[in-house]
């Protein structure tokens, strides 16, 4: 059965957070001493994949391991394994992750292998410093393997970029020739207020229509239609005949046409991003051998997906909207 929520929306979408941990400390994401969850807590892979089995056929199309970083996860690539009979049946149409590269030299291939044909790579600078420094643990040159590595085995990669003043804004246009040279989109997001951090999101934040409005004074920007299954909105840059996405979360809702909830690696399932009600799914996983509990379970949680999100970032509000990190439920 189907699982349309109150307000006439159909889930087809599963993003699914593998583990809360990641091998950077991006600034905007998480603080430098970030405490993770104890490991008994965490879902085995084989839950993971039961679940998400479960999922499937209650109507997901496309499912998106993501995290934390999902490539650190030990013996992901069992799990991804597992997922692609889904791809073989047809039951899924598409098996994507979402990844900060670092590990991506050495699994490339094998997500290629598996069945993987587009994957996102989270990327905010070309300047190795700076990379150093908003990531506070990451090497550019490792996520640049990657990427190569992820190109050469024949995966269509998407970048992602947050925006953020005064920091990387000035090198959008380069990093948008630069990807749109290589074959690449380039989507640019909006910082939310997710998460304790050590910085000010007031002085990160940089709204996008701003952003837009600069690009438009170096570049022809037409809207297009073009979707991913997303909240992204795209434009084609006529001088690079790539792609634009804009993920505007800040200034513009875009909740009416959510298709989306998301699991963490602890089974529980957020309806939204930016709201903090959740379901336990892994009780009723647990409860029996059954898929019965936990599908019941499924579908109360469905049945009251909140209509959207109420993200504010200025002085007065300076705390975050959500107290939980995106790490947690990856994005
Ligand atoms: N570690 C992987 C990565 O970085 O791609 C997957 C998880 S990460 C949480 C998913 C995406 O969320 C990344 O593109 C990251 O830049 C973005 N992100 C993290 N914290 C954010 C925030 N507070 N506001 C907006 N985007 C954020
Ligand atoms: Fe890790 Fe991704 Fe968060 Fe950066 S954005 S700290 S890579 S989970």
């Amino acid at each position: 059965m189907d699982m349309i929520d109150p307000f006439g929306r159909r889930i087809t979408y599963l993003r699914v957070s593998v583990t809360d941990r990641c091998d950077f400390r991006c600034t905007y994401c998480m603080a430098e001493d970030m405490t993770f969850l104890p490991k008994r807590d965490l879902l085995s892979l084989e839950e993971l994949d039961r679940l998400c089995t479960v999922f499937i056929q209650k109507g997901v199309k496309k499912l998106r391991l993501t995290g934390g970083e999902p490539l650190v996860r030990k013996n992901v690539m069992h799990l991804v394994r597992e997922l692609s009979r889904h791809l073989k049946s047809g039951a899924l149409e598409e098996l994507t992750l979402t990844t900060n590269g670092s590990q991506l030299a050495r699994f490339a291939s094998e997500l290629a292998d598996y069945g993987v044909k587009r994957i996102n790579v989270s990327l905010d600078t070309l300047d190795p410093g700076k990379f150093h420094q908003i990531t506070r643990w990451g090497h550019l040159d490792k996520v640049m393997a990657g990427i190569d590595a992820a190109q050469a085995a024949g995966l269509k990669v998407k970048l992602n970029a947050v925006a953020l003043k005064g920091f990387n804004d000035e090198e959008i246009p380069e990093m948008l020739r630069w990807a749109h040279g290589r074959g690449m989109d380039l989507t640019l997001i909006e910082t939310m207020p997710m998460g304790e951090i050590d910085a000010d999101r007031t002085d990160q934040y940089l709204p996008l229509s701003l952003m837009r409005a600069r690009l438009e004074r170096q570049f022809t920007l037409r809207d297009i239609p073009y979707k991913t299954g997303g909240p992204a909105r795209y434009v084609e840059v006529a001088e690079t005949g790539g792609r634009l996405g804009f993920i505007t979360p800040m200034t513009h809702n875009f909740c009416e046409s959510c298709n989306r909830v998301r699991l963490t690696c602890t089974g529980t399932l957020y309806m939204c991003l930016g709201q903090e009600d959740a379901a336990d799914l892994r009780a009723p996983l647990r409860a029996s051998e059954g898929d019965e509990l936990v599908s019941k379970a499924i579908d109360e949680a469905i049945g009251r997906k909140p209509k959207g999100h109420d993200f504010v970032i200025d002085r007065r509000t300076n705390r975050p909207s959500v107290a939980r990190h995106m790490s947690v439920t990856g994005g």
